[in-house]
């Protein structure tokens, strides 16, 4: 039995009422009493004599549901330079130099990671004149190629991979093999996973969904930490194949695999997002699907057979075309007595209007979507031709109410970075509203809603999970989202963060 702690002057700011508690009170891994009224709390006390904490006056939240991670994608790639903005080949050394320092994965490649072809030409000449003795790959920042240096190359020879291109531009199914070959170690992954899980706790996550696990040994290596305890929050797995699921449908305490994620449009924010005509790009392209409606339904029809009637079915969907792509296999999934059960999620759901958000509603299909998103209507602002349609946020909140939730997409991570994007975007019918607190709900308890875990946690309500945020202050505006600091993170009525 653990012993109960109170918390005083504290501004509680609950999801479930915008109503301002004084004081509260933990017990048990729960929130055991909730008090508006400062003489209650008082008379408790005397009457139930434990550890007091004094929040001075701090605000506190319920823990930030994440609703679309992609930790297990990032922890592969976790001791990788980064070239995002990148521009000159000097700066891309001296990252790279860096990371050569720090003890490089047991593959001994030296990566990096977010370069953008169009700011930095590289080749492999390039990357041999920068003088680094070390194998070195640079991920596009769509993680859909990699280039290598000479000593790179070789060292892919030397493991068996063959038929690689002489210029060391790894695509396609060589590149798929490379990443395979260079990942961390189980081991490696268990560290890093750790250390991304606390930069989470650390921004105030207390839930997180993990989208992208494609390798069974990634399933085993968050089964074990689960099973050791070493989890700090609550994680809930999407699989990329519903193969990845047999044998890992238990409880693992602060780990549960819930489903499977399908990429419909297999790619990377609006610059070439599965479209219709009415929203083809500039040049008339519209991209292309990597799945037809038959595919998802046959992934569906299989993820019944492994994970059951209610698993859920997440899907990738940027742009118009890819989100009706996922809507048609949703009805007829819904027609089906096998498969009508199911959870359907869709992600990012770009560039939906009312129509499909309409019809997202009827056919019971949440959506989460991500803030940062929004910025693509200025980085593409020469290529979209409908901006008002990207990243419709305010229309989805507007119109699927509890069935719409915040998720990052860990671009960037972040109660506040993500609040204050979802506060202040580039357009208005993409702020989700004017408020932090009536944000709160797509951030906190419509989260716990997806999962069918509204009971258990997402609000600050006697019974319900202690999973909590102190803030230094109580924002209300996308500004004041900027300036607030997450002080402590605890779940389950265990400390996870305490700023130092
Ligand atoms: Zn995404």
């Amino acid at each position: 039995m653990t012993k109960e702690i109170a918390f005083t002057h504290a501004k509680v700011v609950n999801s479930t009422q915008p109503l301002a508690a004084a004081a509260f009170t933990v017990a048990e891994g729960k929130f055991k009493q909730v008090f508006d009224n400062e003489n209650t709390f008082k008379n408790y006390l005397k009457r139930n004599p434990c550890e007091v904490v004094d929040l001075a006056g701090h605000a506190v939240v319920p823990g930030q549901v994440d609703t679309h991670t992609i930790s297990t994608f990032i922890c592969k790639f976790k001791s990788a330079a980064n070239a995002e903005g990148v521009s000159d080949a000097l700066t891309l050394a001296t990252r790279l130099k860096k990371a050569a320092l720090a003890k490089t994965d047991e593959h001994g490649f030296v990566f990096a990671t977010g370069w953008q072809s169009e700011n930095l030409d590289l080749t492999l000449e390039t990357l041999d004149e920068l003088g680094i003795d070390k194998p070195i790959a640079v991920f596009n920042s769509s993680f859909h190629g990699a280039q290598l240096n000479s000593v790179g190359l070789k060292a892919i020879d030397k493991a068996g991979i063959k038929g690689a291109p002489k210029d060391g531009l790894l695509m396609g199914p060589i590149f798929d093999t490379f990443v395979n070959h260079a990942r961390p170690t189980p081991v490696e992954f268990a560290k890093h996973f750790m250390a991304y899980e606390q930069s989470l706790a650390a921004a105030g996550v207390t839930t997180a969904h993990d989208l992208v696990i494609q390798k069974s040994d990634e399933v085993q290596v968050l089964k074990a930490m689960a099973l050791k305890g070493l989890l700090k929050l609550r994680w809930r797995c999407y699989v990329t194949r519903p193969e990845l699921l047999e044998g890992s449908l238990e409880d693992y305490g602060n780990l549960k695999f819930v489903g499977v994620k399908v990429f419909i449009d297999g790619s990377y924010g609006m610059k070439n997002a599965h479209q219709d005509r009415a929203h083809a790009y500039v040049d008339g392209s519209v991209s292309e699907s990597k799945l037809s409606v038959k595919d998802i339904v046959a992934t569906a029809k299989k993820l019944t057979d492994i994970g059951g009637s209610h698993a859920h079915l997440a899907a990738h969907c940027i742009g118009y075309a890819a989100c009706e792509t996922f809507l048609k296999a949703a009805a007829e999934l819904r027609d089906s007595v096998y498969t009508k059960e199911l959870t359907l999620r869709a992600l990012h759901f770009e560039t939906a209007d009312d129509k499909l958000i309409n019809r997202a509603k009827e056919l019971g299909v949440i959506v989460s979507m991500q803030p940062a998103f929004s910025q693509d209507v200025k980085d593409y602002a020469k290529d979209i031709p409908h901006p008002e349609h990207v990243n419709p946020m305010k229309r989805v909140a507007l119109i699927l109410k509890d069935k719409f939730a915040i998720g990052s997409d860990s671009m960037p991570i972040g109660y506040m970075k993500n609040a204050a994007l979802a506060l202040n975007p580039p357009l208005p019918t993409q702020k989700v509203t004017d408020d932090f607190i009536k944000l709160l709900p797509t951030m906190t308890r419509h989260g716990a809603s997806i999962t069918n875990e509204r009971q258990n946690f997402g609000a600050i309500k006697a019974g319900q999970s202690a999973d909590f945020v102190v803030l230094s202050k109580l924002p209300r505006s996308g500004k004041d989202c900027d300036t607030t600091e997450v002080l402590q993170t605890w779940v389950k009525g265990k400390q996870v963060f305490a700023k130092k």
